[in-house]
């Protein structure tokens, strides 16, 4: 579509160019005096020339309209898939690709801050049982309820994300670790609190759990060996019973 508008501006040019040399003829003429006749003939034709002209730069127009509508629809159906690309189908967060740019950006970005960033990782509690007693598709809806969740508690410039099946990451900038820590305990209380439910029947499903992993970065550290202590609180907090938060400090307290 655009080649062809640009060959149409070239065949506008080149009539243009035509139109002129023509015109210039008839001036010509015109300065060697001319009987009646012979004048008319050269105003008939430069009048068919013109209205030539201006019929094809109505369409010429029209065409131009034609591909800047649709430069525009294609721009916007650029920006919807870059948004898709990063995005978590089921839940509308980020997905796991663009959670590992975005924290990378961010760990790289930070210097001389007075405190780090804190990464919380959660993961929904005997979730397989959740799959094997109700089946999948209201482990997603699940998988989902805590989704939405983490973006409740997601201010600012977080950066929420599913990082795995029914694991999530939440990345809170600059943040003492006490505060993350608070967060994710108010996280585990909101999905807790929550009395589930079959939407199609009203059967109720009781409740689910999930556990809660802190770590804030450390100067220079990598965003892998973040990530590794992350977990390793997770691990902690499954281990000691789930439906709870651990971070480095209780980690590091635990072991000593
Ligand atoms: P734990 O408390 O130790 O985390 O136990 P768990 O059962 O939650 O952990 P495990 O890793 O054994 O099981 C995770 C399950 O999550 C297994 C997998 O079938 C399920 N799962 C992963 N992704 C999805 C998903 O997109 N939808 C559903 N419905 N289930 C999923
Ligand atoms: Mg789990
Ligand atoms: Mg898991």
């Amino acid at each position: 579509e655009l080649a062809e508008v640009v060959s149409s501006l070239r065949d506008a040019g080149a009539q243009a160019g035509g139109y002129a040399s023509e015109l210039q003829t008839a001036t010509a003429s015109l300065d060697g005096g001319l009987d009646p006749s012979d004048f008319r003939a050269i105003v008939a034709r430069l009048a068919a020339t013109t209205r030539q002209m201006v019929a094809h730069n109505r369409q010429l127009e029209q065409r131009m309209e034609a591909s800047s509508r649709q430069v525009e629809a294609l721009q916007e159906t650029l920006q919807q898939v870059r948004v898709e690309a990063r995005t978590d189908g089921l839940t509308g967060l980020a997905n796991r690709k663009s959670f590992d740019r975005e924290i990378e950006r961010r760990v790289n970005e930070e210097t001389n801050l007075k405190s780090g960033l804190c990464l919380l990782m959660c993961d929904i509690d005997h979730f397989k049982k959740v799959n094997d007693t109700w089946g999948h598709a209201i482990g997603d809806q699940i998988i989902r309820f805590v989704a939405s969740v983490l973006k409740h508690h997601a201010k600012g410039e977080f950066l929420a994300a599913r990082y795995g099946g029914e694991e999530f990451a939440l990345v809170i900038p600059a943040t003492e670790l006490a505060a993350a820590r608070q967060l994710g305990a108010s996280i585990c209380h909101a999905v807790s609190a929550k009395k589930l439910m079959r939407k199609s029947t009203g059967e109720s499903l009781g409740i689910v759990t999930v556990s809660v992993g802190v770590a804030q970065h450390r100067e220079r550290e990598s965003v892998r060996a973040l990530i590794e202590r992350a977990d390793k609180c997770l691990y902690h907090a499954k281990r000691t019973g789930r439906n709870r938060v651990v971070t480095d400090a209780d980690a590091l307290s635990a072991a000593a």
